[in-house]
């Protein structure tokens, strides 16, 4: 097995369990490695520290364990198994109202590169390391061992996340199924597998909709950056009155009809809009003059806030919003332009809800802190003139666990809002 061998002073973060090696801290690494290949990571003085996959880029090295262990079938095994023991501890796996969930969350399940969602009897593997690329038939194979009788399909899924390699395909390594269904907290949902972003549905709101539901009875709702509509449907079933979708992609609007009709066949109340967000935003009607601690001068500002009439929308209040829109931000150079796009957002929204009215907001990017992101929110309140208690403050749901020596794994973060 290859080496690669740590800079004086650079093993501190290690030391500290954290899974990563950056090129940076590389003083040397054996000839001929090859990209994927399992190394040992040896601190400056040569002594064993981790052993990991090896990448080219800027992070080097992702830890697999911090013993000098094979990495072989028996370790895939012991890691898959200890997710699953987890997500049966918690009472996901292995609950009929709810056949879908993530196994295993790369880093968050000490297995970074690696994400396993599971969709009734099929599971969606997605690659983001070459090593675990290269791994993928060995630790498919350990998948359905642990699984058992639980799953009968692996479907690997990674042209987009290594859209680099010659020999990315995706398709079944174990099975194969037409059934395309799944069940989260009892609604049915159409997984797109072959051409879905991410590994088909976005499991991680699935606590996030449930609590929305809670709220819906009644309600007039607009979903934005709807996808496969899962907001929507969790409102239908909460009792709302109207349920409006909406996402610029025609795939998205398509997938959010096709699982509204699965759970409420007929449903009237129910309708999709292909639009761009900010778009459809601006053509409602502002709902901001009843603010009681508003100056004049800021009244006549917000009245002209840029509404664009449109007879079926512009008369509607909505009173239940869902801001979940893609990450803004995908690496930290992008971290202001994003930070801005979420207070234009939350903004438009703010200006447009009714009074009373509450708002489900989130943000998916990694590297926005959910200090940045209650930052952005509170200057859309102001910028919009609103009252604005915070009721709850959301995040991703416990299978997707967060690691504690990788504050990194903590990505999903959410505010529900009432705005007056
Ligand atoms: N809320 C969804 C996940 C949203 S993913 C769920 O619960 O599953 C983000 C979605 O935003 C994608 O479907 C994408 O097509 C859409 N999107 C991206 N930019 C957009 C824009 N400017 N306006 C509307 N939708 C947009």
């Amino acid at each position: 097995m290859k080496n690669l061998q740590l800079k004086r002073g650079k093993e501190d973060s290690l030391l500290r369990f954290h899974p990563w090696v950056f090129s940076g801290a590389i003083q040397h690494v054996d000839e001929g490695i090859a990209e994927g290949e399992v190394v040992r990571v040896l601190k400056s003085d040569g002594g064993f520290i981790a052993i990991g996959h090896y990448q080219a880029g800027s992070i080097a090295v992702r830890v697999l364990s911090f013993r000098d262990v094979e990495i072989d079938a028996r370790f895939w095994h012991s890691r898959l198994a200890s997710a699953l023991a987890m997500r049966q501890a918690i009472g996901i796996a292995d609950n009929p109202q709810n056949n879908t969930y993530r196994l295993v969350h790369g880093e968050g399940d000490h297995l970074p590169g690696l994400i396993i969602d599971v969709y009734g009897k099929t599971a969606v593997m997605q690659a983001h390391s070459i090593g675990m690329h290269l791994s993928r038939v060995e630790i498919a194979e350990q998948l359905v061992s642990v699984m058992g009788s639980r799953i009968e399909n692996v479907y690997y899924k990674s042209e987009t996340t290594l859209p680099f390699m010659d020999d990315m395909e995706n398709g079944f390594l174990y099975g194969g199924s037409d059934d395309n269904t799944a069940v989260e907290n009892g609604l049915m949902f159409y997984v797109d597998w072959l051409r879905g972003q991410k590994t088909g549905f976005f499991v991680d709101q699935r606590e996030n909709r449930a609590l929305l539901e809670r709220f819906s009875a009644g309600k007039k709702v607009l979903n934005m950056f709807c996808y496969t509509g899962g907001f929507s449907f969790y409102a239908m079933r909460g009792g709302a009155k109207l349920v409006h979708s909406v996402d610029s992609s025609a795939k998205a609007i398509e997938l959010t009809n096709r699982n509204v009709s699965l759970n409420f066949p007929g449903d009237t109340r129910h309708k999709a809009f292909c639009e761009d967000a900010f778009k459809f935003l601006d053509s409602l009607e502002c709902r901001t003059e009843s603010v009681e601690f508003a100056t004049t001068a800021d009244s006549a500002s917000r009245n002209s806030c840029g509404a664009v009439a449109n007879s079926t929308l512009s008369t509607l209040n909505y009173d239940l919003i869902i801001l979940d829109p893609p990450a803004f931000a995908k690496h930290r150079g992008a971290l202001h332009n994003a930070l801005k796009g979420y207070t234009r957002l939350n903004m438009k929204a703010m200006q447009k809800i009714q009074p009373g009215g509450i708002l489900f907001t989130f943000s998916c990017s990694q590297v926005v802190t959910k200090d940045h992101f209650r930052n952005a929110v509170f200057t859309a309140a102001a910028q919009a003139h609103r009252k604005v208690r915070i009721l709850h403050q959301l995040h991703q749901p416990a299978d997707h666990p967060i690691n504690i020596y990788h504050p990194e794994g903590e990505y999903l973060k959410g505010l529900v809002l009432y705005v007056e």
